[in-house]
């Protein structure tokens, strides 16, 4: 049994796919036609935003965000350093500089009360803060606009792994100044390949993040703003999206309710599933904690069961960042606890109730 199998998805939707992939071939337009055209309005109204701009995978989307919004060069941006090292990615690549911020030991998200201790730093004063909606969780999110808003602190969500989810009818991505999402194909909305998206309600940040995805260009072959690059999202994947996006609240169902079996079926013992207090989440991994991961790992793969860790080293000790004398307790000793099981909508009820039974003799 994988950890996951996208073969599936695409074995359920072929002959749709093909169709869409006929419509496109047929149109003889393949970058930045009418499919991705209609995404962007599919997206901006499925999320509850003004504009969408599709971009060409979510590392992009991240610096571009954060660029549209203004932080630029030496700029003080706060991140947390467990989801994986795309926001240290993007934040390097504007020229800006990550303050790593701890997370909470529950739900492993942004601590609040962390972040508002890195306002002032050494260096300066923070400029921004990506806030990222871990393993299919959302942060809590007016509490931080509020401390944001009274603090001159610009606010990028990153729903790489929450699209969808929702809190009171907000969607994710709704709340900052602009957000930012990726569609790699393992996502709960996933293309056949690489691409992503900047979310926003501000039509300042909207104008900009267009123009900077496309070279800078105004106007074509006019660069009006520096700092473009080329960032575009082809005709096939936004078909694909357009294709899943009709269907993700479908799917993101299925995931939840997967998550709250394996949740049940855990129960209360030295190991425990991450979150769980929210019912807002969209179940884009299991992910589990526990004292004694390689034990528990023996026994998945005992039973021929997949799994992986999300993720092993955090940002801030990764050897290729070189990031000097910063701690994050709680971060660190998650990296070491954290196991992640099969989560995904096309699993099988037998392989679901095998997972099921090693979960309930984790707890035997
Ligand atoms: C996947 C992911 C990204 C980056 O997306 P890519 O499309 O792979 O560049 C950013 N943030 C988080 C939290 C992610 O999981």
């Amino acid at each position: 049994m994988p950890f996951n199998d996208l073969g599936r998805a695409v074995a359920s939707e072929r002959a749709q796919l093909e169709a869409a992939f006929a419509r496109v071939l047929d149109s003889g337009w393949f970058v930045m036609g009418p499919e991705h055209n209609a995404l962007e309005v599919e997206l901006a109204a499925y999320a509850g935003v003004a504009d969408a701009i599709a971009v060409a995978n979510g590392t992009d989307a991240l610096a571009l965000a954060l660029a549209g919004v203004g932080v630029g060069s030496g700029d003080l941006v706060a991140t947390v350093a467990n989801a994986g090292g795309y926001s240290s990615a993007a934040i390097r690549r504007i020229n800006a500089q990550a303050v790593y911020v701890d997370v909470d030991p529950e739900a492993l998200l942004l601590d609040r009360g962390a972040l508002e201790d890195a306002l002032e730093t050494p260096a300066g004063r923070l400029k921004a803060v990506v806030v990222t909606h871990l393993f299919g969780q959302l942060v809590p999110m007016e509490p931080i606009l509020e401390w944001a808003l009274a603090n001159d602190v610009l606010v990028i969500e990153d729903c790489a792994q929450a699209f969808g989810a929702q809190s009171e009818g907000r969607r994710a991505g709704s709340w900052g100044d602009a957000a930012a999402v990726s569609f790699y194909p393992t996502k709960n909305l996933g293309a056949l390949g690489d691409a992503g998206a900047v979310l926003t309600s501000r039509a300042d940040v909207a104008e900009r993040v267009r123009r900077l995805r496309q070279y800078g260009w105004g106007a074509k072959y006019r660069i009006d703003v520096p700092g473009g690059t080329n960032s575009r999202l082809d005709e096939l994947q936004a078909a694909v999206l357009r294709l899943r996006l009709a269907r993700l609240d479908e799917s993101t169902a299925r995931r939840r309710e997967i998550l709250a079996r394996y949740r049940a079926a855990l129960g209360d013992g030295g190991v425990r599933f991450v979150g769980g207090s929210a019912s807002d989440e969209v179940g884009h991994l299991a992910v589990l904690l526990t004292d004694d991961r390689r034990a528990v790992r023996e026994r998945f793969d005992a039973a021929r069961i997949g799994t992986d860790v999300h993720y092993p080293i955090p940002d801030h000790l990764q050897p290729g960042l070189g990031v000097d004398g910063v701690e994050l307790p709680v971060t660190e000793r998650a990296a070491e606890r954290v196991l992640s099981v099969p989560l995904f909508p096309e699993l099988t009820e037998a392989e679901i109730l095998r997972v099921e039974s090693v979960l309930r003799e984790l707890t035997g």
